[in-house]
C-alpha cells in the first residue's frame, strides 16, 4: 500500500508542470480558437452576435401547467441561458435579453400595452447590439394537441427568417424521441412582424402535455433543445460562409438588418451585396 502511494505521489511536480504549461498555451491560443470555433467559417470572420429572448418573465408568466408551476418563463430563461452557452462555444457572441425574472413594461402598464412595451424593449435591445439573428424561447400551450414535440415559428415575409427556421427546426428533428414536427408560418407575432434581422420562435415543447412537461423540467432536454438550436443557427451562418470564396475579399460585416456585406481589397470597387 505504501509503496502505491508513493508511485502516485512522485510525478505530481512534473504533472504540475505540464498543466501549467497546458494552461498558458490555452491561454495564448484561447482568443483566436474563440472566433475561429465554427467550423467552414475563416478565421477573420466576425463574430456574429445573436440575441436569445427567454419569452415572458416578471409580471407575465406565459403559460403555466395545471397548478401553476412551472411557468413558462422559468423555462424560457434556463433554456435561454443554456442556448446563450451553446452558441459561445460555437464562436458566436450571445446577448440574452433578460437574465433574471422581469419584464420592461412601464410601472402600471398591464395587457397589451405592457406586452407591446415589454417586446419592443427586447427588439430595441437586438438592435442596439447589431443582432445578425434573433432566436425567442417559448414553450406551447395548446390543450388541443395531441401530441407534442418542438417547434419553430418564421415570419414568412423574409426569407432568411424561413431558412433559419428551417436549419433550426431540421436539429430538433434529430433529438432522440422527438415527435416530427415542421418550422410553421409565424407571421401573427408581433415580435416576427417587427424583427428586420432573421428572426424565429422555438416552442421547446408542450406544457399542457404530460410527458413534454417532464421532459421541459429535465436539465438534459432543455440543453439537447438549447444544442439542437445552436446549431441549427451555426449551419444557418456557416452556408452563408461558403458563398465567401473570392480570393479579394478581405472584411465581412454582418449588419443589423440581417444582410451581409462584402468590402473588396482592389479598393475602387464599390461595396459588393452578397445577399
Ligand atoms: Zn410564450
Amino acid at each position: 500500500m505504501k509503496t502505491g502511494f508513493f508511485v502516485i505521489l512522485l510525478p505530481w511536480r512534473k504533472v504540475l508542470a505540464s498543466a501549467a504549461l497546458a494552461a498558458a498555451c490555452l491561454l495564448l491560443l484561447w482568443p483566436a480558437a474563440r472566433f475561429s470555433a465554427v467550423p467552414g467559417i475563416p478565421s477573420w470572420w466576425t463574430a456574429p452576435v445573436v440575441a436569445v429572448d427567454p419569452g415572458h418573465g416578471g409580471y407575465d408568466p406565459g403559460v403555466s401547467a395545471p397548478g401553476g408551476t412551472p411557468a413558462e418563463k422559468d423555462i424560457t430563461l434556463q433554456i435561454g441561458k443554456r442556448l446563450a452557452r451553446a452558441l459561445e462555444r460555437r464562436g458566436f457572441r450571445a446577448i440574452l435579453t433578460r437574465t433574471d425574472d422581469r419584464d420592461y413594461a412601464l410601472p402600471g402598464q398591464r395587457g397589451r400595452e405592457a406586452k407591446r412595451q415589454d417586446l419592443d424593449a427586447r427588439i430595441a435591445l437586438a438592435e442596439a447590439h447589431a443582432a445578425a439573428a434573433f432566436v425567442s424561447i417559448h414553450c406551447n400551450s395548446s390543450p388541443a394537441a395531441s401530441r407534442g414535440g418542438a417547434e419553430t415559428f418564421y415570419n414568412p415575409s423574409s426569407a432568411e427568417s424561413v431558412r433559419l427556421a428551417a436549419r433550426i427546426q431540421d436539429r430538433l428533428r434529430r433529438i432522440p424521441g422527438m415527435s416530427p414536427r415542421e418550422a410553421h408560418d409565424g407571421s401573427q407575432y408581433y415580435l416576427l412582424q417587427r424583427l428586420r434581422m432573421p428572426a424565429v420562435i422555438v416552442e421547446a415543447g408542450y406544457l399542457k402535455i404530460p410527458a413534454d412537461r417532464q421532459k421541459l423540467l429535465d436539465p438534459g432536454y432543455q440543453q439537447e433543445v438549447a444544442d439542437a438550436v445552436a446549431e441549427g443557427i451555426a449551419e444557418f451562418f456557416r452556408e452563408d460562409s461558403g458563398r465567401l470564396n473570392a480570393p479579394d475579399l478581405h472584411q465581412l460585416w454582418a449588419l443589423p438588418g440581417g444582410s451581409f456585406r462584402i468590402f473588396s481589397t482592389p479598393s475602387s470597387s464599390p461595396l459588393r451585396a452578397l445577399m
